[in-house]
């Protein structure tokens, strides 16, 4: 059982903070889609692709594309893999392009039945801040137009932490996403990664830095105010009500096969091999033309496979095994983890139920120190 997930490499504009594969160059948006049917026909074969239970177009900006484009991805699809088990298919959409229209053909014409909007914020000075491509009457427009054209799987993401979002404006965010009846929040804290506008703007002293005080705050805001009000977290930035978890994101935290289709996008056979295709447009086209598939592959060594099942378990609330861990690494990574194990129970940083090891509820600030912890280096 396994995911697909296919990178839409566009966007209409940059936003500042972004540091993804895409360009804005929407002159090779045709024959990206000729590629990536390709490669869709290409990798059918690989055997941890036989059987798909989630579908992700993700990027990028997948609702860049227009119905017609979409339905010839999903017919390409539907074409070479066994999707007899298929249960969640998610089109990451960006506000400005969900207009009635789209939505409406969209809901008729494809199958998709979940959506991840880019919401960021409801309001207008942090979207500018951010360079996002809506404004906040979209945001709002454009949720309410999803619900009433039928799509009750919606997630939504927002942005804390950034230099224009005020405490007030985040608990307005976090208000109107429950008033709007959204069931599924993804929410993260507002990066400064290399080569983005951001970093450049706080280099040149134009826009101060993040204030990491502040960004811990609105995070325990946000823990509160969604748990007290139904929502499951159950990873460290997503938050969801029963019934809406992400399936395709938990098949990532927990090691399980997919596929990654189009430029830049990672695959996993679920046991060793991980692998990635080229993050340039042209290059990706061009093999493909050849019928060449631009990527490098790597077996993971038993180093890199315990860090990763530490490092992506211990941020879900289905946390880390002992036994699993015991079972799969062997004695000198099994020695290290119950010594480091040992300190960190000693400070109450982590919970013990079971076999199963979880961040202390009240500890979660501190969860990339304490993975780190566990991280076994040489
Ligand atoms: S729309 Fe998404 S992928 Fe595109 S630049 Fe903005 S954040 Fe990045």
């Amino acid at each position: 059982m396994s995911g697909i997930y296919i990178h839409i490499p566009f966007c209409r504009r940059k936003c500042s903070y972004c540091n993804f594969h895409f360009s804005t160059q929407l002159k090779f948006k045709s024959q990206m889609i000729q590629s990536l049917i390709k490669e869709l026909e290409i990798r059918n074969k690989e055997p941890e692709n036989s059987n798909i239970k989630t579908l992700y177009l993700g990027g990028g900006t997948p609702s860049i594309l227009n119905i017609q484009e979409l339905v010839l991805i999903f017919d390409k699809v539907k074409e070479n893999y066994n999707l007899s088990e298929l249960e969640e298919i998610t089109l990451e959409a960006n506000p400005d392009d969900l207009t009635p229209e789209f939505l409406q053909n969209l809901k008729i014409q494809t199958p998709v039945n979940r959506l991840s909007i880019g919401i960021q914020s409801f309001f207008n000075e942090d979207l500018r801040l951010m360079n996002r491509a809506h404004n906040a009457e979209q945001a709002e427009n454009c949720i309410k137009n999803a619900q009433k054209f039928g799509f009750k799987n919606i997630s939504i993401d927002l942005i804390y932490g950034s230099q224009a979002t005020t405490d007030e404006h985040w608990k307005s965010n976090l208000e109107k996403t429950l008033e709007m009846d959204i069931p599924h929040v993804s929410a993260y804290a507002l990066t400064v990664e290399p080569k983005t506008a951001f970093e450049h703007q706080i280099r040149k002293g134009k826009i101060a830095p993040v204030d990491e005080e502040k960004q811990w705050k609105q995070f325990e805001i946000l823990r509160d105010t969604l748990t007290k009000n139904g929502f499951v977290q159950y990873e460290f930035s997503n938050f969801g009500k029963e019934g809406f978890f992400s399936q395709h994101n938990i098949s990532y935290w927990k090691n399980q096969a997919y596929l990654g289709v189009g430029p830049s996008a990672h695959s996993f056979d679920g046991k060793s091999q991980r692998s990635w295709n080229v993050a340039n447009n042209i290059k990706y086209i061009n093999a493909l033309e050849k019928y060449e598939l631009p990527s490098e592959k790597e077996i993971l060594s038993e180093k890199e496979a315990y860090n990763e099942y530490i490092m992506l378990g211990l941020r879900t609330m289905w946390g880390i095994c002992i036994a699993e861990i015991e079972q799969r690494f062997s004695e000198k990574f099994v020695r290290y983890f119950h010594r480091e194990l040992e300190n960190l129970e000693k400070e109450n940083l982590v919970l013990i139920n079971n076999e199963i090891i979880t961040i202390h509820p009240e500890c979660l600030f501190r969860t990339d120190g304490i993975i780190s912890r566990l991280f076994f280096v040489d």
